[in-house]
């Protein structure tokens, strides 16, 4: 059975949208629960849920896929990272209050009424309008049930963290017990075709993993580039004064201690600062906006596992 609904966002005219499909096969089965649109300048999550929604039988499945296409509907409608109405970063404020801002409502909602009843818990992001990320799955690397649905995702980047910071979707699965993964990927503001499947093929293997989905197909992916470290957007290399950035690496580059990976100019393109990497790493996160204010993050540094370890 296919379901679309709304839940109300306590004290506003807010509406959720929400999108079930329940299989026949074994209703009461394990419930995939799937999150978009956190942030409001993210697309490639959106589509798939969508696109999956409209593709599914619900004959094949046991089971729940629960999905809220657009959690953030204020940022979604002005392609902002953060909500207009309150200027908060909807990834920081969980797992929210009944009575503070739209963001802690809409955290706070979410919190009770979809990841309350999740038995797996999937929160699909990219970098957006400011940020290059790889096209890959995040995972808590304490959890042995997270890293185990990385590696049959079918990303081609995994990347493990030892914390996972508080305010998160993912930290809030991961008070409530709940296994989790998330996604990055190119983003700018567009779908790119080659992430958009990347998600879709993901929920696809997260569903046969689970046991929601049952049937042949399986996709063979091969196997991931493996990176280690914490990944949080609010660290990293930071930029200590505005201007506009010149990048010298991409995602992924493995660079060496020292190596400079960018540099900040003025407007008459005088050198302001810049960065070096402190370690050898691989690259997990540039900035690619170039205009950048003062405490910005510019990269984010990943270790990476060797080949043929796990
Ligand atoms: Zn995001």
């Amino acid at each position: 059975m296919k379901l679309t609904r709304s839940i109300p966002v306590p004290d506003s005219v807010l509406q959720i949208p929400v999108l079930t499909v329940t299989g026949s096969r074994q209703p009461q089965g394990p419930c995939l629960a799937v999150s978009a649109g956190v942030h409001g300048d993210e697309y490639e999550g959106v589509r798939a849920i969508y696109e999956l929604f409209r593709e599914l039988d619900p004959a094949a499945m046991s089971g729940t896929l629960l999905c809220v296409p657009v959690l953030n509907p204020p940022a979604h409608r002005a392609c902002s990272r953060v909500n207009p109405v309150d200027g908060l970063n909807l990834a920081r404020v969980f797992p929210g209050e009944p009575d503070g801002t739209i963001s802690n409502r809409i955290a706070w909602v979410f919190d009770q009424q979809i990841l309350s009843r999740a038995s797996f818990y999937l929160d699909l992001h990219s970098g957006g309008v400011r940020y290059g990320m790889p096209s890959m799955v995040g995972y808590d690397s304490t959890d042995p049930r997270g890293r185990a649905a990385a590696e049959i995702f079918g990303a081609p980047v995994i990347w493990g963290h030892p914390v996972i910071e508080p305010g998160r979707t993912i930290s809030a699965a991961m008070a409530r017990g709940i296994p989790f993964l998330y996604t990055e990927a190119w983003g700018a503001g567009r779908i790119a075709r080659g992430d958009l499947d990347m998600m879709k093929r993901g929920i696809l293997n997260l569903m046969r993993h689970l046991g929601i989905l049952e049937d042949e197909a399986s996709v063979v992916a091969p196997p991931p580039r493996r990176l280690t470290g914490v990944g949080n957007t609010d660290g990293g290399i930071v930029a200590s004064m505005p201007g506009f950035l010149m990048l010298d690496v991409q995602i992924l580059d493995r660079v060496q201690a020292g190596q400079r990976l960018g540099y900040l100019v003025d407007e008459w393109g005088s050198t302001l600062e810049e960065y070096n990497a402190s370690q050898d790493a691989t690259i997990g996160l540039t900035r690619e906006m170039p205009i950048v204010e003062a405490g910005d993050t510019l990269f984010l540094l990943a270790s990476e596992e060797q080949e043929g370890t796990a």
